[in-house]
């Protein structure tokens, strides 16, 4: 089995700068992503604060990075990660299709949304329930639809489908918003948006598709049903870090902890970066920070 210097695990933004840093570095490296290189930004309708860009719409984003990483020849593992483990001081990554070993590893595999938990959420799935307005979005036109969350893909997402939907209800469980208030206004001034709060989803209606959701408002309890073909959790993100196998390396959250410095984990050798991380802000350039941060670890770590 071929042994690298390090494995980059994920090419989001902080997969990415990490790989760049290494490789430019001289190093052994390998990035394995098992979706969409770019990661997140892929599916971000517009990114509004990337240094360089005032607002560029995430897709376009995502290809710039990933041409960026095409021209560093940093070489691509195309695999969805099943494990990591490490047995004497080296690291086994087993794929669905390969295994690889690497002195260090960078972990910077992101997060997933998080499921509302409603009883037919999981049926309805790709019935009317998405988690991505950029990726599905389209099957929306003309459509009502529902917003579920009040952080800023929430409202970005409600936002970019204002556009396409001929109807946009967002509602969040509380009356202030954890999003921007730029953002906020923006949603208010549309024509064709309703704001509801603070209300929470009680269920999805529909057996082969989505044909509507009960809400419910949380201070006075009165339930009604919105007429909707669409409904979209967005409701905070879960670590994809289910790999990891080696013990104490994430909280109980499954998030990763690390040193502030050297972004490395609990365990000699491994380092984590980007919203992965335990943080209240998971940006783009935080990502590539982390991952920055970690590179010059791993440099000095490799040179011992
Ligand atoms: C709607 C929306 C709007 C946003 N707007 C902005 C903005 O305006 N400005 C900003 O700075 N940030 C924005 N963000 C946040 C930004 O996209 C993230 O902070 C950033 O992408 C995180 O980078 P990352 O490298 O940590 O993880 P990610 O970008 O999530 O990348 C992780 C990568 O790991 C891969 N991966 C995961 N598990 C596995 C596995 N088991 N096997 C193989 N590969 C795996 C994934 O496919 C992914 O490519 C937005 C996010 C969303 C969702």
């Amino acid at each position: 089995m071929k042994m690298y210097d390090t494995l980059v695990l994920g090419a989001g933004p902080c997969g990415i700068r990490s790989a760049i840093v290494l490789k430019e570095a001289g190093l052994d490296i390998a990035v394995i992503e098992g979706y969409t290189p770019g990661g997140k930004i892929n599916i971000a309708p517009r990114v509004d604060n990337y240094p360089g860009f005032t607002k560029i719409p995430g897709p376009d984003l995502a290809m710039e990075f990933f041409n960026w990483l095409n021209k560093a020849n940093v070489e691509m593992i195309p695999d969805i990660i099943t494990s990591l483990t490490k047995d004497n001081d080296i690291f086994t990554v087993t794929c669905e299709n390969g295994s690889y070993q690497a002195k260090t590893v960078i972990i910077a595999t992101g997060t997933k949304e998080r499921e509302l938990g409603l009883p037919n959420e999981k049926e309805l799935f790709g019935k009317g329930v998405s988690y991505c307005a950029v990726c599905d979005g389209h099957f929306f036109k003309d459509q009502d639809i529902l917003i579920i969350g009040g952080g800023n893909t929430a409202l970005k997402e409600a936002i970019y489908m204002a556009d396409i939907a001929h109807h946009v209800y967002l509602i969040h469980r509380r009356n202030e918003f954890r999003g921007n208030n730029y953002l906020v206004d923006e949603l208010k001034a549309l024509p064709n948006t309703t704001i509801l709060t603070p209300y929470v989803p009680v269920s999805i209606l529909g057996e082969d598709k989505v044909t509507g959701a009960v809400i419910e408002n949380r201070e006075t309890g009165e339930q009604k049903t919105l007429h909707v073909q669409g409904v979209f959790p967005l409701v905070g993100q879960i670590p994809n870090s289910q790999f990891i196998k080696i013990d104490g390396v994430t909280n109980e959250w499954g998030n990763i902890p690390v040193d502030p410095k050297t972004k490395q984990t609990s365990v000699e050798g491994l380092y984590a970066g980007g919203d992965i991380l335990p943080r209240d802000i998971r940006q783009i350039y935080l990502s590539e920070v982390d991952g920055k941060m970690a590179c010059k670890a791993i440099l000095e770590y490799l040179k011992k």
